[in-house]
């Protein structure tokens, strides 16, 4: 039997070869978000419910068995970091389940479906073989296409203009103040405010502002400690060859060439298809400054779906473009089934601006709230009278059961958003601050993937045209 199994498998192969040329090899799914919206959990719950095609009825390909097979391979970026995909399922469905750790660069994986496509002309060419190559990157690194366009000057008086007041960069300021950047460049100087300036946009990322360029201060991946990382804003001054403020400018510089333009030529620019993930509750509870704010930062990470706009993205674009993006507000979970229409809209509203701005220049879009990894159970209690549609989840802090109502979400997204918003009223209750659930205990069965919200209809609308 061993020799028949070879067999069929060069057989496969030979089959394979044969209809290679008629189709793409391989298609690109490029998966992003500001640090903190669910990039890593989607990935791990995406893969192991493709290679089990467990809980994905809402996948065509999965439910009418086009998929015949699902399995990982090594990638064709010999130089790109693999996506750690078996120490973040490991980290789920250990028996005392943990979050796995987030994304802090760029990585990825591939998996490798068998499809044999279904119907009258489908039964006569044989099974075809799709490779998914995912690549998972931070949405901070979209943010910097935006510096591209500015110089330091530039740059330096809107960061600090926008700052001025914040409390939160109060010692990046007193520091700026203290520097004496007309002096000759002294390392510890330029380190001093580069740390500063990157405690400052830690900080500020916490209190809900999300216009925290650089990209890689916040995330520096293996760049930690490099030159192009150790820069800041600094007042504009006449500053003489080799001082601080000079050679600052000549960072920001190469920040700009070095370290952007290569990530959005090499990286970028080859995805075929985009998710989105934002976390859209926790700006919603941070309130109405963090959902303006991050209003603002989507409509610039979509930005970078507008190569036209963009003399250097239409360059490196060379006129392909990104297929379809898919906007989807992770975290559903923490709502009841009910209140999920009312975060579909929010999540429509967010992106509608940047949307009538441009159709992305062509691609398909759409826009939904789900959850890749779903941690409560839904339940409805009776409360003075009234029934409540809650949820209820294991708190990661205590690890005690409970069952919470973390408030409505209103019916018309423009009470958050927009000119009519309700002041600076409160949209989620309290309770949402304790909503931290940890995962639950999974026992998957074979050929069973981890319980999710709708990953099935994101995937159907990223790949399912490929997968039959
Ligand atoms: P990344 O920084 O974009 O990679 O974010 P992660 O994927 O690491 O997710 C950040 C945190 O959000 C996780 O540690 C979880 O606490 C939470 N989270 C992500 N996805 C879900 C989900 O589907 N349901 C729930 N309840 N929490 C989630």
């Amino acid at each position: 039997s061993t020799l028949a199994d070879g067999l069929t498998r060069s057989v496969e192969a030979v089959g394979d070869t044969l209809t290679a040329p008629f189709q793409p090899a391989s298609l690109r799914l490029g998966v992003t978000g500001l640090s903190r919206a669910g990039k890593t959990v989607f990935i791990t719950s995406l893969v192991a419910n493709l290679l089990d095609r467990g809980r994905m009825p809402g996948l065509q390909g999965a439910a009418n068995g086009a998929i015949q097979a699902a399995y990982l391979q090594p990638q064709p970026d010999d130089t790109v970091p693999r996506f750690d995909y078996e120490a973040h399922l490991g980290a789920l469905t250990s028996a005392a389940p943990k979050w796995p750790d987030s994304t802090s660069s760029i990585s990825q994986l591939r998996v490798s479906l068998k499809v044999q496509p279904r119907g009258l002309l489908g039964g006569l060419s044989g099974p075809k073989t799709v490779h998914l190559d995912i690549v998972d990157y931070p949405g901070e690194w979209l943010l910097d296409l935006a510096l591209l366009d500015k110089s330091y000057s530039q740059w330096s008086a809107e960061v600090l203009e926008r700052i001025e007041n914040r409390a939160s960069a109060e010692a990046f300021l007193q520091t700026v103040l203290n520097a004496d950047v007309t002096a000759k460049i002294q390392e510890p100087a330029a380190q001093a405010l580069a740390r500063a300036f990157t405690q400052y946009l830690h900080q500020a990322r916490k209190d809900g502002f999300y216009d925290c360029t650089p990209g890689r201060f916040i995330l520096p991946g293996d760049l930690a400690g490099s030159p192009a990382l150790t820069f800041a804003p600094l007042p504009k001054t006449d500053a003489p060859r080799r001082s601080l403020y000079r050679e600052m400018e000549r960072r920001f510089e190469a920040y700009k060439s070095r370290v952007v333009k290569p990530f959005f030529r090499d990286h970028f620019a080859k995805i075929d298809r985009q998710v989105v993930l934002v976390d859209a509750l926790g700006a919603i509870h941070k309130g109405p400054q963090a959902v303006e704010d991050m209003r603002t930062a989507l409509a610039d990470i979509l930005g970078a779906f507008r190569p036209g706009k963009n003399a250097f993205l239409s360059q490196i674009f060379l006129g392909k473009r990104v297929e379809k993006i898919l906007f989807a507000a992770t975290k559903a979970d923490h709502l009841h089934h009910t209140q999920h229409p009312q975060l579909t809209g929010i999540m429509q509203a967010l992106i509608r601006e940047a949307r009538d701005r441009a159709q992305f220049a062509g691609a398909t879009t759409q826009a939904m709230s789900m959850a890749a990894l779903r941690a409560t159970v839904e339940q409805t209690l009776d409360h003075d009278g009234r029934s409540l549609n809650c949820v209820r989840g294991t708190l990661l802090n205590t690890g005690k059961e409970a069952a919470f109502y973390p408030g409505d979400l209103p019916e018309d997204p423009n009470h958050l958003l927009g000119p009519a918003r309700d002041g600076a009223a409160a949209w989620l209750d309290q309770d949402y601050q304790v909503m931290s659930f940890a995962p639950s205990v999974l026992n998957l069965q074979p050929g069973n993937g981890p319980p999710h919200i709708r990953l099935d209809r994101a995937a159907e609308f990223l790949i399912g045209d490929r997968l039959t």
